[in-house]
């Protein structure tokens, strides 16, 4: 079955890198979009400060069940990303996914393909996939 959409995503990064087009500057690009999410996500907490980072140590029941485990870790996130953090955000995620994409397409890997790949490697694993 053919995603309409996540081709379409690819043909169109195809058509627009012209600029960042040897490997070695989509890799560093690909490094660079990682770390402005990074960024973006602290700037939440730091600056705008719509969420928190409340971090401690993960508690992890003895003899608890996969749902226990899922209900003991935390994302040590409080708070809600206000509209303007969940923007920027969302626009460097699409940033990381333009140059990911870019990667696929020199190395003339379908990212359609590792798209099934990995849903195939999560219902196979499924909660083992975890560990
Ligand atoms: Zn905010």
């Amino acid at each position: 079955m053919k995603d309409i959409k996540c081709d379409d995503f690819q043909d169109n990064v195809s058509e627009l890198l012209i600029r960042h087009k040897s490997i070695l500057d989509i890799l560093s690009k690909v490094a660079e979009a990682q770390t402005r999410i990074n960024r973006a996500v602290a700037k939440s907490v730091t600056c705008c400060g719509c969420i928190q980072v409340n971090a401690k140590k993960q508690c992890i029941p003895i003899d608890g069940t996969i749902e226990d485990l899922r209900d003991c870790m935390d994302t040590h996130i409080e708070g809600k990303l206000c509209e303007n953090c969940k923007d920027v955000i969302e626009k460097e995620i699409g940033n990381t996914l333009f140059y990911i994409t870019s990667l696929c397409n020199i190395l003339d890997i379908s990212l359609h393909e590792v798209l099934l790949k990995e849903v195939e490697k999560l219902n196979t694993l499924g909660i083992y996939n975890l560990f």
